[in-house]
């Protein structure tokens, strides 16, 4: 085994630790850059003590994906989407803590996951709060829906099976 398969090696089994500890999918952990970053800097960090710091990085991330979602339904749809995610810290109880939108846990741990994710929750609250479909897609007027495209999060077309937008992009 050499050197970098030994890294990977124990990068997974430090994963999967933190998985068993926390209630954090491995795979949702892996997918993520700043995670091994983590375990470059630092090495395998206990459970505990990464529990706060991925509460920080994926409270933080969640919180720019719905100020920018958010805004974009609201300038949509010209009603009121002000959605603030909820936040609780690890503790005893919730060892991983706990994130997420309008009655949707959050469970990614990437940007582009959490986007997507976000992007899911204020879809279904804006059409359960005003029954109002949003987004569609300009060029067949049918609803879209978010996913994960390569390395973006799209609103994605069924109908024409197209890209419709980026989950970012803002509009004016
Ligand atoms: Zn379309």
């Amino acid at each position: 085994m050499d050197i970098e398969q030994r890294y990977e090696r124990d990068f997974i089994t430090w994963l999967e630790r933190i998985e068993k500890d926390l209630h954090i999918s491995a795979q949702d952990l892996k997918s993520a850059s700043w995670v091994r970053e983590v375990f470059t800097t630092h090495g395998e960090l206990p459970s505990a003590r990464f529990a706060h710091l991925a509460f920080e990085h994926r409270a933080n991330l969640t919180a720019d994906a719905v100020a920018s979602v958010t805004t974009a339904a609201r300038l949509d749809t010209g009603r009121d989407v002000s959605l603030a995610p909820y936040l609780v810290p690890p503790d005893e109880h919730l060892p991983g803590g706990s994130i997420g939108v309008a009655e949707s846990d959050v469970h990614a741990c990437d940007p582009v996951g959490i986007l997507v994710e976000v992007a899911d929750a204020v879809q279904t609250f804006v059409a359960d709060t005003y029954g109002v479909v949003w987004p569609v897609c300009p060029d067949h007027r049918s609803g879209v829906h978010p996913t994960r495209h390569g390395s973006d999060a799209v609103w994605w077309c069924n109908t024409g099976r197209h890209m419709s937008e980026f989950v970012h992009s803002l509009r004016r």
